[in-house]
């Protein structure tokens, strides 16, 4: 176990940030050849009582960290969360009632994979207090998701959006371009229909390979980069024409539908992770942490769950905040850097002038966002706020 307790002086947070919960549910039906999410393939029947405790236990060990603060969102992830029963979501939520208040109205999400729900299971979530689902579909093309790996057909894909729809108003559409055989006519397809489907929030991730993966070690030929840009250009044009606001990278939300969990993350709010695999962070008045979970589903539920906390350098924490906060498309309000990082502006003077020059980032007295070219070459953008080498 790593334990990295880098003690600072120079982080002074006036007051914390908001504060959501991450749950962790590591098993699919089956492992997706482009996924490098911590998720197992399930043999036999999961362990989802065993589990579930366990989840609350972690949660309990992070307790005396936080009290006091109240909750905004909760996020069920995974892995394919809706492989557990509705009883025992019902479980880990009452759990987590009884020991977190949650602000009234929070966000309580789970990602639900086509395959596994069907109306009636989506009803059991609701009633057990899930607000938002996310339904990770990737395609409407067969052929692709037979490409993808896909455990469902498109056909499946429609009936579990319109199952959701049937017991939720604010729910999720996960959609992939870029991907292999696709031209830029067939991914503009799926974005119709993900509209036609009449959900409020869409996202849509271009297919990356990435290291240990099957696509990795077996790689499919994939559309060109320009290619891609053209079929990014045109699903925003889509997207907005159809009433979406484009307010992150690959996120887009009908007025008044952005996903606050995932807003608390690109605007370095706090979160708590519990689960294999798990990362959270939490912020002190003097300084910022960050703490891992054990990967492996039978080591986690096995052993003792921590597998690493440290506290953030300080020359860590400008990187860490710009990698989320620009990725907002409208960028954030000069006063967030200090209110999250606890970091005088004149840390970043420079950096910022740089990407000025660069035409990377748009500001004013009292706001910063990356310009249309920033968010085009963001690892570009980013790259400035790196630490120093020493
Ligand atoms: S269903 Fe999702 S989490 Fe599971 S293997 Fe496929 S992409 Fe990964």
């Amino acid at each position: 176990m790593e334990v990295l307790v880098q003690r600072n002086t120079e982080v002074r947070l006036a007051l914390l940030p908001p504060l959501a919960l991450y749950a962790h549910i590591p098993w699919c039906v089956r492992k997706c050849p482009y996924c490098d999410f911590n998720s197992h393939e399930r043999s036999g029947a999961l362990p989802e009582q065993a589990y579930v405790e366990k989840l609350v236990a972690d949660l309990e060990h992070l307790l005396p960290s936080v009290w006091g603060r109240r909750i905004v969102s909760v996020f069920i992830g995974g892995g394919t969360p809706s492989l557990f029963s509705p009883d025992s979501i019902d479980a880990l939520l009452s759990a987590v009632r009884a020991r977190l208040t949650l602000e009234p109205g929070a966000e309580i999400t789970l990602e639900a994979n086509p395959g596994t729900v069907e109306a009636a299971r989506f009803r059991g979530f609701r009633d057990a207090g899930v607000s938002r689902i996310s339904v990770g579909v990737q395609s409407f093309d067969d052929a692709m998701l037979g490409r993808l790996g896909r455990i469902h057909s498109a056909a499946e894909a429609r009936r579990a959006i319109d199952a959701a729809l049937a017991s939720f108003d604010n729910v999720n559409l996960d959609l992939m371009y870029g991907l292999p055989g696709q031209t830029p006519e067939m991914a503009a397809a799926d974005i119709a229909q993900g509209i036609a489907c009449g959900v409020p929030h869409l996202s849509a991730y271009q297919l990356t390979i990435e290291p240990n993966t099957a696509f990795w070690r077996e790689r499919p030929v994939l559309p060109e980069h320009d290619e891609c840009a053209e079929t990014q250009v045109c699903i925003e044009e889509m997207l907005r024409a159809a009433g979406y606001e484009h307010y992150e990278t690959s996120a887009f939300a009908k007025p008044g539908m952005r996903c606050r969990h995932n807003l608390n993350y690109w605007e370095f709010g706090d979160y708590l992770g519990i689960g294999a695999g798990a990362h959270g962070k939490i912020s002190f008045p003097d300084r910022i942490t960050r703490h891992e979970r054990i990967k492996q589903p039978r080591d986690y539920l096995e052993k003792n769950t921590l597998a690493g906390e440290k506290t953030v350098a300080p020359s860590e924490l400008p990187f860490e905040f710009m990698l989320n906060a620009l990725r907002l498309v409208q960028g954030f309000p000069v006063e967030l850097f200090q209110a999250r990082t606890g970091l005088p502006p004149v840390t970043i003077e420079s950096r910022l002038q740089q990407a000025e020059e660069q035409g990377l980032i748009e500001r004013d007295w009292k706001h910063i966002g990356p310009s249309a070219r920033g968010q085009r070459f963001l690892n570009e953008l980013l790259e400035l706020f790196l630490p120093d080498r020493p």
